[in-house]
């Protein structure tokens, strides 16, 4: 009989509105001890997911406050156990006054993630959606958001659930065949199930490709804002984060070390690295921050070169337009648009780059920047239906699935006896159970949960 537990659900600030969760066996019955509906109805009569208007009080009667109550009765409800929800005035001293009420009553205080937790082993949602509920709360951009969403209603599992269907199929024929030999199963010929198991590791490839994907998702991509000193390298990284964040000064080399940013802009998260200038570095310290620049550069998925649309080409514009590896995205950015301009711009279109004039002073041009990026990278940069692994410890067990897949795709060319190659395509199962939770050892489960707020 699981314990009831309870916790505030909207956290300890002040707001409109703070909600406390109670869920487990006692759960009407607690909140029959403190809750009267206006209306007279009693909890344990009071129908499934209707707010009721009444009063919250103490166990000596004193009024705590005027609110609304809801019941879920399991097992549709979010734990899959009965729960009941007030909705109560956002005072924290009202919620932590209630909440003590509840405790004194039998409830004890929910552990992070135990309502989530227990919507899993209760068999509410899989695991892969329970991590879901902690991306959706932390989601720090809308696509984020959006792929956390497509895999709460079960992206993840879904796409999954084919290839663990077909290899239990396979391992249930072989199981068939030994444990039956008098029965009339066709035998079990290893080499029919060849392209079947290829099939199965191409699917999973394509799924852990989403993964490198999601990492521009989760960590921005990569933009390297590249230039000689004095440029606007730092400006402009101001003039898009829209604060001050680097060092802006007149002396050239004060970037010295790489200054990073994560903005939404372009249609996409870009994680913005101000770079020291790329100049023949005379101090020890300088030296690094250049090395650093053109380290930040190769491992750029987009390269913002600023030149400084005020002077003619330098050489060592020529030297930084060359730095830059192929392969990767780049727009030239002619900065100090505001200045009377001695840039000829065909120079940079015959250099192989698009060119946008900005004013990293005054903003002018930052719209027709944010234009040309979403032109390199046009289009959503994740599939709307949560089909990006984004969680790490899914990736890990999607390529262990991957791995035994080929392991027993190989001892079939190998002619190895049917029995190894079902104890391969048994470890593929059990990595793809781990990632739904359909295999799952505890401590695994206790870390996952871990992460959540409590209330959730
Ligand atoms: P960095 O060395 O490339 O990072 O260049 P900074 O951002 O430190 O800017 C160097 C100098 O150029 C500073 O004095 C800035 O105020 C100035 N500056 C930067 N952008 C513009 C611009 O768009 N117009 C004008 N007029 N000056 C700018």
């Amino acid at each position: 009989m699981p314990d009831t537990i309870a916790a505030i659900a909207t956290g300890t600030a002040l707001s409109a509105i703070g909600i406390i969760r109670i869920s487990g066996d006692d759960a009407i019955a607690i909140a029959d001890k403190v809750f009267r509906a206006k209306s007279g109805t009693k909890l344990s009569s009071a129908e499934n997911r209707r707010m009721y208007y009444g009063r919250l009080s103490d166990l000596d009667g004193q009024l705590i406050d005027l609110c609304l109550c809801m019941l879920s009765h399991e097992p549709e409800s979010y734990t899959g156990e009965d729960t009941v929800e007030f909705h109560c005035h956002g005072s924290p001293v009202v919620l932590s006054e209630a909440l003590r009420a509840l405790f004194s009553l039998g409830a004890r205080q929910a552990q992070p993630g135990e309502f989530t937790k227990r919507a899993f082993l209760n068999g509410r949602m899989d695991l892969t959606q329970a991590e879901a509920v902690i991306d959706l709360i932390e989601a720090g951009t809308p696509a984020a958001a959006q792929n956390a969403a497509g895999q709460l209603s079960g992206a993840v599992g879904a796409m999954l659930e084919p290839i663990y269907l077909k290899l239990l199929d396979i391992t249930a024929h072989f199981h068939a065949v030994i444990d039956y030999p008098d029965d009339d199963i066709d035998d079990f010929e290893m080499h029919s199930y060849q392209s079947a198991l290829c099939g199965a590791a191409e699917e999973l490839s394509r799924i852990l490709s989403t993964h490198e994907r999601s990492r521009v998702l989760r960590e921005g991509l990569p933009t390297a804002i590249i230039g000689r000193p004095n440029t606007g390298k730092s400006s402009l990284l101001n003039m898009i984060l829209g604060y001050e964040r680097a060092i802006v000064t007149e002396i050239a080399g004060t970037t010295r070390d790489t200054v990073e940013e994560k903005i939404l802009f372009g249609g996409i998260l870009l994680r913005l690295i101000d770079t020291a200038g790329l100049r023949k570095a005379n101090d020890a310290v300088e030296k690094l921050g250049v090395e650093r620049s053109f380290a930040s550069m190769r491992g750029a998925g987009l390269v913002l070169m600023v030149l400084d649309g005020s002077e003619q080409l330098r050489n060592e514009d020529h030297d930084a337009l060359r730095s830059i590896p192929p392969g990767v995205p780049k727009l030239a950015v002619i900065n100090k648009s505001d200045l009377p301009q001695a840039l000829d711009p065909d120079e940079i279109s015959d250099l192989g780059f698009v060119s946008c004039n900005v004013s990293a002073l005054t903003g002018e041009g930052l719209e027709r920047l944010d234009a040309e990026i979403k032109k390199l990278f046009p289009g959503s940069v994740i599939p709307p239906s949560g089909e990006l692994i984004t969680n790490m410890r899914q990736a890990e067990a999607i390529s262990r699935a991957k791995d035994s897949i080929n392991l027993a795709i190989s001892s079939i060319s190998a002619s190895v006896t049917p029995d190894a190659v079902v104890t391969d395509i048994e470890a593929a199962l059990a990595a793809i159970g781990e990632v739904t939770g359909k295999t799952m050892r505890e401590e695994v489960i206790t870390r996952i949960f871990e992460r959540f707020c409590v209330g959730k």
